[in-house]
């Protein structure tokens, strides 16, 4: 490679062809410093850098292999697919294998409409939750992200519901304006939007485990209130299980919480490492999506053969697997682990099934991003790069959670706790010399 253009580094090359040398802005490694990584491949936990560390990975291509890279089955399954044609542009046999089995596995889903990406399934479920309502308002929680849709990159506010101001250049204030954003963990603030603007809120979009800005694990008791609120008000629940789907148990959060939705957005798991997500709900609401009803959306990779075939055979393997009973055992033997080997009390390992985050702070875990206390990223940075030193690659900012899969095993597991619990002392040592 390095013959195309002799003397530069692979990471000179990204840098002169793509913005930052990264098509996603966190991969840039901008939070914690050094060199990005550069991946050559990726087999059960382990990722290879083209420059020939190997690495023990808590990322995980942000939550989509659940099952670990490449696993041989979903290879194998791409594989005969591909030999089979790479795109139709109609549909196919594990596209509805596909919507079956999740409308099967999901709480109250009877339709599923396949896109490429988790944004587009936030994007498109708001559009429908419009169309189908006639109401113009979405409501979103600070501290919740759902990928780089316009309306939806708008965080602002605290304490109080607030209009929506751009999080992004490049997001007039004008589409910001029909957002409403609330602050999580927070019911009085929800029914205090819902008095003043109820018959306006055609939808309220939530993650119910947000896992995007550190790990704030909300009280069940919250998001039923969101469920009573919307129903109430006749606007419409939708949950961004993005992340949390068929990762937190077979039906997500959903069926994690008892709290059914009226409409479910997917991403990551359901395409077992290739580009899918989807939106689904009740058949009477989808029925306001094109070709039957009047609100337009389409694709034309969407429902692309290869991509459904990864995630038909990863769903298919968790099922088999007992995969929910398994990401448990991983996760609660990191947290035992961690708890005995770590007594410094300003950092607790926060946890949602095999969902796992460091808040390097004392104090129960924060439920709203601005609990989140400014010296987290500064301390978050050294703790990154001796645990990259000991070759574990953890998310390269103190905002992003960790994962855990399939391929992981209890040694990775005990790895990674001695390597925190020797970095933490060692990080405690050096503040202890200043
Ligand atoms: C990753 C993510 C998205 C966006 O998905 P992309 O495939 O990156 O567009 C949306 N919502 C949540 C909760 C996510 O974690």
């Amino acid at each position: 490679m390095s013959s195309v253009a002799p003397g530069r580094s692979l990471r000179q090359r990204a840098e002169l062809c793509m913005p930052g040398g990264v098509s996603s802005p966190v991969r840039a490694f901008r939070a914690v410093g050094g060199d990005p990584l550069i991946v050559e491949r990726g087999e059960g936990c382990h990722l290879t850098t083209a420059d020939g560390r190997r690495v023990l990975d808590f990322v995980c291509s942000w939550g989509p292999l659940v099952l670990g890279h490449a696993h041989p089955e979903v290879v194998e399954a791409i594989s005969v697919a591909a030999a089979r044609g790479t795109s139709y542009g109609v549909t196919c046999g594990a596209e509805i294998e596909l919507a079956e089995l999740i409308c099967e596995m999901y709480p109250g889903l009877q339709q599923v409409r396949f896109v490429s990406s988790g944004t587009e399934a936030t994007m498109s479920a708001l559009r429908l939750a419009r169309g189908a309502t006639g109401r113009d308002l979405v409501v979103k929680f600070a501290g919740c992200y759902h990928g780089h849709v316009d309306q939806l990159l708008v965080a602002a506010g605290s304490g109080l519901a607030t209009f929506g101001t751009p999080d992004s250049a490049g997001v007039p204030e004008e589409f910001a304006s029909l957002t409403r954003v609330l602050p999580l963990d927070d019911e009085a603030a929800a029914e205090e939007l819902f008095r003043k603007e109820g018959d306006r809120i055609a939808a309220v979009i939530i993650e119910p485990v947000p896992a995007n800005n550190g790990l704030l694990v909300q009280r069940p008791e919250f998001l039923s209130c969101l469920r009573r609120l919307t129903a109430d008000h006749g606007a419409l629940l939708v949950l961004d299980e993005v992340i949390s789907g068929f990762r937190l148990a077979p039906g997500g959060a959903a069926e994690h919480y008892g709290i059914e939705p009226d409409l479910a957005c997917f991403g990551k798991i359901i395409g077992g490492g290739l580009p899918v997500g989807a939106f689904g709900g009740r058949a009477d609401l989808m029925a306001h999506l094109a070709p039957i009803g009047d609100v337009y959306q389409a694709g034309t990779l969407s429902g692309n053969p290869l991509a459904v075939t990864a995630g038909l055979t990863t769903l298919r393997i968790l099922r088999r697997d007992d995969a929910w009973a398994r990401l448990e055992q991983l996760g609660s033997r990191l947290q035992a682990r961690f708890e005995a080997a770590v007594t410094d009390d300003s950092v607790t390992l926060v946890r949602a099934g095999s969902l796992f985050w460091l808040s390097l702070q004392s104090g129960d875990p924060p439920r709203q991003p601005e609990l989140i206390g400014a010296q987290a990223a500064e301390r978050y940075r050294p703790l990154f790069h001796s645990l990259l030193d000991a070759g574990i690659y953890l998310a390269p900012s103190a905002y992003e959670v960790g994962f855990l899969s399939l391929a992981h095993d209890a040694g990775d597991i005990d790895q990674l706790v001695d390597a925190l619990a020797s970095a933490l002392r060692e990080a405690r040592s050096v503040v202890q010399d200043q």
